[in-house]
C-alpha cells in the first residue's frame, strides 16, 4: 500500500509515526513544501528569548532520521493538485522546478495553517512580520537585538501575539499590544484572569490598545506607525497575530471545504473523497464541551488526529474521541492553563453555564508565604446536568497540571458532585486536605443548594 503524507508539521508527523507502527509494510511518501522538515513553532519564544540556541533544533526529527526508518522524505515540493477519482497528485519540485504525478492509495493531508493578513494600505512595507515559522523565527530574532528596533506594535492579543510581546518586552522594547476586542487573552480566559494578566503585562513594558481596529500602516519602505480606527502608534516593527487561515485554497476543486477554507472531515478524521483523510489545523474538530465541532489550533489536536487517520485506514471503526481544547501558557510571573468552555465560548455556542470562582492560597496558612502562592481557579458547569463543562487556573506557581485532571474529568462527564468528593492526595508541601478541585466542587454544590 502506498500512502502519501502532505505536511511535516505536527499533523503530519504524527500520521508518519502512526505509519510506521501499524503498516510497517507500507511505502510512505511524505512531502513537505518547506524547505525544513518539521519546524515546530510552539518553540519559537523559547528559541526568541535564547532558551534555546539553535533554531534548527525545534523540531521532532530530520530528514535524515526518517529515510533510515524507512520514509521516502521530499522537503521542497508543493502539492497542487488531488485527482481523487485516479487517486493521482499534481507535484512540483519546487527547487529543479519539475512537474509531475504521483500515485496514492491513501492519502493523509496535514497542510495547517498561515497567518491571517491584514489586508490593509502598506502591508507590504518592510518590519511587518508574522509570528509562525522557521524563516520568520529567524528574523525575528535578529529584531530582537536590533538597536533600531525601540517600538514594538503587536496586532492581536491571543496566544500567539501575547508570547512576541512577552518576547520583544524581555529584550527591552516598548511594546503596544492592538486588539479589536477588549481584552487580551479574552478567547482562552475570564476576565477575573485577564485582569491580572493585563496588569502584570502593563508592568512590564507593555501597553494596550483594546477595542481598536488597526486601519493602516504608515511609513517609507519600513513601517514607522500604526493607525487605528481611534489613534496612531509608534512602530518600528509590527507583528501581526491577527489569527489563522487555513492552507487550502489548492484544494478548492478536489475536496468538501466548509465556507472558511477549513476541510470537511467526519470523525474518522474522512474528507469528501474515498482513501483521503486530514488532519490539523485546517480542520474542524470534536469539542466535547460544546457537543459541537470547532476549529482549535493545537499541536495536541493535530497529532491526536494523525494518529486517528492512521487507525481508520482501511476501515473506519475508531471514532475520534474529541477534546476539550486544553492549552497553557506563562505570562511573565504567571502560569495558566484552561479546559473546555470559558464564558465567551459559552456565550457564543448559545450554552448556559453557571460557574464558581476561587481565590486563595494553594497550600494551608501556616505554610511560609514563600513557598505559597495565590492560585486562581474557576469551574464552568452545566445548571441542569451539573456536568462539569470547563475550568481555569493561574498562579505564580506551577498548578496548571490541574486543568489536565479537570479536562479529564469534562470528557467522563463528571459533576460537581464526583468533583467535591474526588480522592486527591494531601501533603502540606503541596497542597491541602481539601484540594483546590475539591473546594471548587464543594463550592458549586453549596451553589446550587
Ligand atoms: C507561535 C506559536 C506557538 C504555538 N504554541 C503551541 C503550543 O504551545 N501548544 C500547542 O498545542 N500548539 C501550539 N501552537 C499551534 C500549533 O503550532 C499548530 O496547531 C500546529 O502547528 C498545527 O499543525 P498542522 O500539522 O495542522 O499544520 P502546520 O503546523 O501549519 O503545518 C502544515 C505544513 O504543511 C505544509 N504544506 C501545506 N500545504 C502544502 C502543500 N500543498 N504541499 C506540501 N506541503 C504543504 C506547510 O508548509 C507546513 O509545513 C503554536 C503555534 C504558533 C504559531
Amino acid at each position: 500500500m502506498k500512502v502519501i503524507v502532505i505536511g511535516s508539521s505536527h499533523g503530519g508527523y504524527e500520521a508518519v509515526e502512526g505509519l510506521l507502527e501499524s503498516y510497517p509494510d507500507a511505502d510512505i511518501n511524505w512531502y513537505e513544501k518547506g524547505d525544513f522538515i518539521s519546524f515546530l513553532s510552539c518553540g519559537m519564544q523559547m528559541y526568541l528569548e535564547g532558551d534555546v540556541k539553535d533554531v534548527d533544533s525545534v523540531r521532532y526529527m530530520t530528514k535524515e532520521t526518517m529515510e533510515n526508518r524507512g520514509v521516502s522524505v521530499f522537503p521542497n515540493h508543493e502539492i497542487t493538485q488531488i485527482d481523487a477519482a485516479n487517486h493521482q497528485l499534481a507535484i512540483t519540485d519546487l527547487v529543479t522546478k519539475k512537474e509531475y504525478n504521483e500515485h496514492y492509495d491513501k492519502l493523509i493531508l496535514s497542510p495547517g495553517a498561515v497567518p491571517f493578513e491584514l489586508n490593509l494600505p502598506n502591508k507590504n512595507l518592510g518590519n511587518i512580520y508574522y509570528m509562525r515559522g522557521r524563516k520568520w523565527a529567524i528574523e525575528l530574532k535578529q529584531k530582537t537585538v536590533d538597536y533600531n528596533v525601540k517600538n514594538v506594535v503587536v496586532i492581536g492579543g491571543g496566544y500567539i501575539g501575547i508570547e512576541a510581546a512577552e518576547v520583544f518586552a524581555k529584550a527591552g522594547k516598548k511594546v503596544t499590544i492592538i486588539d479589536v476586542i477588549d481584552r487580551p487573552l479574552g478567547v482562552y480566559l475570564d476576565k477575573e484572569f485577564t485582569d491580572v494578566l493585563t496588569k502584570e503585562m502593563q508592568e512590564n513594558n507593555i501597553s494596550f490598545a483594546l477595542g481598536e481596529k488597526v486601519s493602516e500602516f504608515i511609513g517609507n519602505e519600513k513601517v514607522e506607525k500604526v493607525m487605528t480606527d481611534k489613534n496612531e502608534y509608534q512602530a518600528d516593527l509590527v507583528i501581526v497575530a491577527a489569527g489563522i487561515r487555513p492552507n487550502t485554497a489548492w484544494l478548492k476543486n478536489s475536496i468538501e471545504l466548509h465556507p472558511n477554507g477549513l476541510i470537511k472531515t467526519d470523525d474518522y478524521m474522512r474528507t469528501s473523497e474515498e482513501d483521503i483523510f486530514a488532519v490539523g489545523d485546517a480542520t474542524m474538530i470534536k469539542y466535547n464541551p460544546g457537543n459541537t465541532h470547532v476549529n482549535i489550533a493545537l499541536a495536541t489536536n493535530a497529532r491526536k488526529q494523525g494518529r486517528y487517520a492512521v487507525k481508520n485506514l482501511e476501515v473506519a471503526n475508531a471514532p475520534f474521541p474529541g477534546v476539550q481544547g486544553s492549552s497553557a501558557l506563562s505570562v511573565f510571573s504567571y502560569k495558566f492553563a484552561s479546559t473546555g468552555l470559558n464564558e465567551e465560548m459559552s456565550g457564543k455556542l448559545g450554552i448556559k453555564t453557571n460557574s464558581v470562582m476561587l481565590k486563595e492560597n494553594y497550600k494551608m496558612d501556616f505554610v511560609p508565604e514563600n513557598s505559597n502562592a495565590e492560585v486562581f481557579f474557576k469551574l464552568i458547569y452545566d445548571p441542569t446536568t451539573k456536568e462539569i463543562l470547563g475550568s481555569q487556573i493561574m498562579s505564580k506557581h506551577d498548578l496548571t497540571a490541574n486543568i489536565n485532571a479537570l479536562s479529564l474529568a469534562i470528557q467522563a462527564k463528571m459533576t460537581i458532585e464526583d468533583l467535591a468528593y474526588a480522592d486527591f492526595f494531601f501533603q502540606p508541601s503541596f497542597d491541602k486536605p481539601w484540594n483546590i478541585i475539591n473546594e471548587s466542587g464543594l463550592m458549586a454544590l453549596k451553589k446550587e443548594k
